[in-house]
C-alpha cells in the first residue's frame, strides 16, 4: 500500500512528551495496572517483540535490540526527538484525539500536532465532562442541566466528535432507553454521595450513562458529528463479556433515523459482531485499532476478520495509540501492511481487481472518516 493514501487516525490519544525510564516504559506496554508478575517482564508479549523488531531501527538500533538497550537509546535521544521520529514516519496525515484519558500524563492535542507536523482534532469524552460537573459543584436536582450545558460548552472549534466509555462504567449490558428526570436525579444523588465519601469523581450509574448516551446522540445530531463507543478490550476495569457491541442493538434501532454516525472502537474480540452491526445499521462504523498493535505478528488475521463481512464503506483506520509514539508508527505500519496482504491475496485469487483494491484502501484509510467527521479541511 503506498504512502500516498491519506491516513486519518480516527481514534488515538496523545503522547508522553517526557523521558520514560525502564519500568515506566514497560508499564506503558501493559493494559494491566500492576507491574509484571514476579520474575517476568511486560516486554514478553507480541507488542514487545514488535517494538523491538520495527521500532528499534527507527532509533538507529539493530532490529530485535534488547528492551534495556531500547529504553537506553530512547533516553539518549530524548522524548521530543523520539516522538517526532515516530509520529512523522508514521505517515498519518491527520489525528482525531480522545483527549479525556489521563490527560495529566500526556501532552496536549496542540503539542501532538506540533510534534507530528499534522493537524489534530479533538473528541470529547462525555464521562469526563460529567465528572468535571460534579467536581465543580452541583446538587442532584441540578446535575442534568449542568451536564447538558457543560457538554455543549465543551464543543470548541476543533472538536469533531463525542465519545462514551459506557462500556467501562455501567457496561453495555443495560437497558439503554432514555432515563426519566427522576431516575437521573436519583442516580446523580448516588454519584454525589460517592464523590463526597471518596473524593473520586467516577460516573458509573446506569441512569447517568443512559443520559450521556441520549444527550450525546442528540447533540451529535444537532452538530453533524459522530459518537464514538469504546468496545471490547481494555484495562482491568473492563468486564469483557459485557462489552459486546450487540448489547447496543436496541439503541441503534432507536436512533437509526437520526443519521448520527456511531463508531465502534477497537471491537476485539467482537470484530465479527461489529462488522455485522455495521452491515445492518446504516449509521454504524467500526475499526480494529489497538489490536493490530497488540497482536504483533498476528496482525494480518485481525484485518482478515475485519474484512470478512462488513461493508468497505464502514471500516475506519485507528491506532488507538496512547502515550508511546511507537504505537502510532507501528499501528500505521500494521494497518498498511495487513490491508496490502489481504487485498493482495484477493487480487492473486482473482477475487478483486487492482483498481477496486486501491479504492478500498482509500476508503478505509481516510475517505470514510472524512465522510463522517466534520471540519477535516
Ligand atoms: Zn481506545
Amino acid at each position: 500500500m503506498d504512502h500516498a493514501v491519506e491516513l486519518i487516525d480516527h481514534h488515538c490519544h496523545q503522547v508522553v512528551n517526557r523521558d520514560l525510564g525502564h519500568d515506566a516504559f514497560a508499564n506503558m506496554i501493559s493494559e494491566s495496572f500492576a507491574d509484571a508478575a514476579p520474575g517476568t517482564s511486560h516486554w514478553d508479549k507480541p507488542v514487545g517483540l514488535s517494538i523491538r523488531r520495527w521500532c528499534a531501527p527507527v532509533l538507529d538500533l539493530p532490529k530485535f535490540a534488547s528492551p534495556a538497550d531500547y529504553v537506553d537509546r530512547r533516553l539518549e535521544l530524548g522524548a521530543a526527538e523520539v516522538n517526532r521520529r515516530f509520529l512523522r514516519r508514521s505517515g498519518i496525515a491527520r489525528y482525531i484525539v480522545d483527549s479525556g484519558n489521563r490527560p495529566g500524563e500526556l501532552c496536549s492535542v496542540d503539542e501532538l500536532a506540533a510534534l507530528a507536523g499534522a493537524p489534530s482534532h479533538e473528541v470529547i469524552r462525555m464521562e469526563s465532562v460529567a465528572e468535571q460537573v460534579v467536581r465543580d459543584g452541583t446538587d442532584a436536582a441540578g446535575y442534568a442541566a449542568a451536564f447538558e450545558a457543560a457538554l455543549e460548552g465543551s464543543l470548541t472549534a476543533n472538536v469533531v466528535g463525542l465519545k462514551t466509555v459506557i462500556a467501562y462504567r455501567s457496561t453495555l449490558a443495560i437497558d439503554t432507553s432514555p432515563p426519566s428526570a427522576a431516575e437521573i436525579e436519583a442516580a446523580a444523588g448516588a454519584f454525589l454521595r460517592r464523590y463526597d465519601a471518596t473524593g473520586k469523581a467516577r460516573v458509573v450509574e446506569a441512569a447517568l450513562e443512559r443520559h450521556i448516551l441520549w444527550r450525546g446522540a442528540e447533540l451529535a445530531r444537532a452538530r453533524g458529528m459522530p459518537v464514538q463507543f469504546h468496545i471490547g478490550l481494555g484495562d482491568p476495569d473492563v468486564t469483557l463479556h459485557a462489552c459486546d457491541p450487540s448489547h447496543l442493538t436496541q439503541f441503534f434501532r432507536d436512533v437509526e433515523s437520526w443519521n448520527v454516525p456511531m463508531t465502534l472502537l477497537h471491537c476485539y474480540p467482537f470484530v465479527r459482531e461489529a462488522g455485522m452491526l455495521a452491515e445492518n445499521f446504516r449509521h454504524v462504523y467500526f475499526d480494529v485499532g489497538f489490536i493490530q498493535n497488540w497482536s504483533g505478528p498476528s496482525y494480518v488475521r485481525m484485518m482478515e476478520d475485519a474484512l470478512e463481512t462488513a461493508p468497505f464503506t464502514k471500516q475506519l483506520f485507528s491506532t488507538d495509540a496512547f502515550g508511546l509514539s511507537e504505537l502510532y508508527y507501528l499501528g500505521a505500519l500494521r494497518f498498511r501492511d495487513s490491508l496490502s496482504r489481504v487485498l493482495g491475496d484477493w487480487i492473486a485469487r482473482d477475487e478483486c481487481p487492482m483498481d477496486e483494491a486501491a479504492r478500498i484502501v482509500g476508503l478505509i484509510g481516510g475517505a470514510n472518516a472524512r465522510r463522517i467527521y466534520p471540519g477535516l479541511g
